[in-house]
């Protein structure tokens, strides 16, 4: 354990209405009662209709309030449906998800996600840009030439390395209570960093947080990785005391 910034992201995922609005006031009461916003940044990510009514309910904010996706496109535009990361900063959201799993098996590309990273990135926004290999690939040997494809199709020299989070996030370990073993999880975080080191000559190395099943029976293995900044949390963020517990077994 390390005085290192940790992050603990939720991404909400489609869930949430203004009810849900208790989840966020007491994830916030929490962390302002134990003071550990110093070491640790605490982010909710939630669906659009949801940003700025938090953001305006939210008293003394300890937490920050981040969107799942966007559109790729700044400006207003015949894009039926469609949201840009302009629109997102102006609603108040600080961070942002982009190239979850979920959205590339959609058909999101990640030539279109190098788009929104950077449409995201002219709007100051934070993105938490996530990787991962599916089943398929672990099992060929084929994760770290995967790894390696996301992030070179995705980023460039030209990135914003001081605003860009990567997320490893193994396909096969989204919502199925499976994760990585550690040595396997060291050795991946580790190689991700080198490789943007290397490829993109960055002085600034980014943050990698690991996502997938990460839950309060979990986090402490996890959390004696010492190359991990910080977690990706799915479905334990749509619930105040899983999430809770995942920051508090972290630290025991
Ligand atoms: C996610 O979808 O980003 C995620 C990490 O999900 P879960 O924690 O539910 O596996």
């Amino acid at each position: 354990m390390t005085n290192k910034l940790k992050y603990f992201i939720g991404n909400w995922k489609m869930f949430g209405d203004f009810a849900s609005f208790k989840i966020i006031h007491k994830i916030n009461q929490y962390i302002q009662n134990n003071k550990i916003q110093k070491k640790n940044r605490i982010v909710l990510c939630v669906p659009n209709i949801l940003i700025n009514f938090f953001i305006k309910k939210l008293k003394n904010k300890s937490i920050y309030i981040g969107a799942q996706n966007c559109h790729h496109q700044q400006d207003y535009g015949p894009f039926t449906g469609g949201v840009s990361a302009r629109m997102l900063k102006k609603m108040g959201a600080e961070y942002i998800i982009l190239g979850h799993s979920e959205n590339r098996l959609e058909g999101e590309t990640p030539k279109l996600i190098k788009k929104k990273i950077i449409s995201a990135h002219n709007q100051k926004l934070n993105v938490i840009f996530c990787i991962g290999e599916s089943n398929k690939e672990k099992r060929s040997g084929k994760t770290f030439s995967a790894l390696s494809k996301q992030i070179k199709l995705s980023l460039d020299k030209k990135t914003n390395f001081n605003k860009i989070i990567l997320a490893y996030e193994p396909i096969w370990s989204i919502g199925t209570n499976k994760i990585p073993n550690s040595n396997e999880l060291e050795k991946i975080i580790r190689f991700i960093k080198n490789n943007i080191k290397k490829n993109f000559k960055t002085k600034k190395i980014p943050k990698v947080l690991y996502g997938g099943s990460v839950n309060s029976k979990n986090i402490k293995i996890l959390s004696s990785i010492y190359e991990i900044d910080g977690f990706l949390i799915g479905g334990a963020s749509q619930s105040v005391k899983k999430f809770i517990d995942i920051i508090k077994k972290y630290y025991k």
